[in-house]
């Protein structure tokens, strides 16, 4: 008996079909990089223009490809066949996979999850794309917490190789096998971190981007701290270029959420440069005026 339960908790599940709540930023990539290595992807938002938008992000990544020579007509159809965008619970009732990616809001964020396992079949899988919430605080909307999980994809979801799989405390070894699995069928490389705030790559990344605004605070130039980053110490953009891709907002809540998750680590900074620039607006990239500005 014991030797058959075991071979069955070695048996990955194998996925049919993706949904993705949210056609934003994050989703609209989610679905269209299931789509692309022919996963079928449900795309679920709650406005028709969130959709459209996410559909026309799709069309675009594929064109840009055709334009490389990269993609074909045929290779284009099948991709977009594979997206089925939807405002309806119903249509996502025979997903296998199903990847929250709505606003960085822990109460909406519940109440999807607990709406999303009430439109599911017993087994399927539920994973959160958060950025910054617990695993294991978001794993309390759920009547069964063993089939969820973190997925954090980076932006842009089509170009950035890592998927963080955040285990919670009662995510089962099925889940986290059947979430890697898929995430190597979507062309990705999954790394499996337990629940801590910041995960892995923004626990490296907020303490730089804090060592940055420091060194600002105390007169440094940004233009020239980007210069060295980039031109002498080689990496692809600077500290005050990355925030202004990454967003004054999103950038401010995601360390509020280290400061207090960690605060011996992550000590908040009196005048942080990010929070002053968040407060007056100068969001970065998304509303063309961050550290630098934009067209
Ligand atoms: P976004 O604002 O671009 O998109 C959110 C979408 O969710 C919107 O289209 C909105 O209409 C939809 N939505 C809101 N409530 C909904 C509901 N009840 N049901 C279905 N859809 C609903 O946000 P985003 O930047 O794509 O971020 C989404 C998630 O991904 C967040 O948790 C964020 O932390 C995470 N994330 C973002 C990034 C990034 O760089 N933007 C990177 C990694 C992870």
């Amino acid at each position: 008996k014991s030797k058959g339960k075991k071979q069955a908790k070695q048996a990955t599940k194998q996925v049919a079909q993706n949904a993705v709540l949210g056609a934003g930023i994050m989703g609209g990539g989610i679905a269209y990089q299931g789509a692309v290595k022919g996963i079928p992807s449900v795309m679920k938002d709650i406005n028709q223009a969130a959709l459209d938008l996410g559909l026309k992000e799709a069309s675009g990544i594929l064109l840009k490809g055709m334009q490389r020579g990269k993609v074909d007509g045929k290779k284009m159809a099948a991709t977009l066949a594979n997206i089925t965008p939807t405002l309806d619970y119903s249509a996502i009732a025979n997903a296998d996979l199903v990847i929250e990616a709505v606003v960085e809001n822990p109460k909406v964020k519940g109440i999807v999850l607990a709406e999303t396992e009430d439109a599911v079949a017993d087994d399927a899988i539920i994973c959160s794309n958060t950025s910054t919430i617990s695993i294991n605080q978001l794993a309390k909307s759920l009547k069964n917490p063993s089939r969820f999980c973190g997925m954090h994809f980076f932006n842009p979801v089509h170009k950035m190789p890592l998927v963080e799989i955040i285990r919670g405390e009662d995510t089962s070894e099925e889940t986290i096998n059947a979430v890697v699995a898929t995430t190597l069928r979507m062309g990705k490389t999954p790394i499996v971190v337990n629940d801590c705030p910041g995960f892995l790559v923004n626990r490296v990344l907020f303490p730089y981007f804090a060592g940055f605004s420091r060194l600002v605070l105390d007169g440094a130039d940004f233009t020239a701290v980007d210069k060295v980053m980039e031109k002498q110490f080689g990496w692809p953009m600077g500290p005050a270029y990355l925030l202004d891709v990454v967003g004054m907002d999103t950038a401010d809540h995601a360390a509020g959420v280290m400061s207090d998750g960690i605060p011996e680590r992550m000590q908040k900074i009196d005048n942080d440069p990010v929070t002053v620039m968040f407060s007056n607006e100068r969001l970065g990239q998304k509303n063309g005026k961050g550290f630098y500005d934009y067209g």
